[in-house]
């Protein structure tokens, strides 16, 4: 059986909790010098952008109105993040162990900017295990839990049999699902019963060699 694997990136191939925190702190002082306001009406200015260019994504909402180029943004965003400081294990050795026994094809699908994906995979050493890297440009600003994102790795990768993927969000898992996507569920700090029926589950990164 022909089988594609997928994997979300933040919070699933690494810990993001760090790196969320100094992108938040990135994030708004960006924000806050693009809209010309204190960081503390940031919030309330890019949430009804967001309701103005339909999108729930921060960056997108500011890239459309101030028709930024989405890879000047991502410079002076994610990748102004130092991952040194965030807590990332790194190298990555469980996960690198763990990916290298799953044979088959392995691609990133994020809602951050691959190019973020790659420079986290490169620090903790797992880019040379994923053939692909599919973010939030790629996925046409779509994003997960959006029924597009799912078809367009469909249309990426034809031709398998099966697709297994697998996330640290429910939301996207329950669309993938009904796809006809076999999914795991990965959460390091528990379950509860009812999810457990809808997905495979994985506490530790190491069981998914028991589930795929
Ligand atoms: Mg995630």
């Amino acid at each position: 059986m022909k089988t594609l694997y997928v994997f979300d990136n933040d919070g699933t191939l690494y810990d993001d909790a760090g790196t969320q925190k100094q992108f938040m702190e990135i994030f708004y002082r960006y924000a806050s010098g693009l809209l010309a306001t204190s960081q503390e009406n940031v919030a309330t200015i890019i949430h009804s952008l967001k309701t103005k260019h339909g999108t729930e994504f921060s960056l997108i909402a500011l890239m459309r109105e101030f028709n930024i180029n989405y890879e000047d943004m991502v410079n002076n965003t994610y990748l102004q993040v130092t991952l040194g400081e965030c807590g990332i294990v790194s190298p990555d050795i469980v996960r690198y162990q763990t990916l290298s026994q799953i044979i088959g094809p392995k691609v990133v699908f994020t809602n951050n900017p691959s190019a973020f994906a790659k420079k986290v995979l490169s620090y903790t050493g797992l880019t040379e295990l994923f053939s692909d890297f599919i973010g939030m440009e790629e996925l046409e600003f779509s994003g997960k839990p959006s029924i597009r994102s799912f078809e367009i790795i469909e249309n990426h990768h034809r031709g398998f049999d099966q697709i297994i993927f697998v996330d640290d969000l429910v939301k996207n898992l329950d669309v993938a699902k009904q796809r006809g996507w076999k999914t795991v569920w990965y959460n390091p700090i528990g379950v509860s019963t009812e999810l457990e029926h809808r997905h495979l589950f994985i506490s530790s990164f190491g069981e998914l060699l028991k589930v795929t």
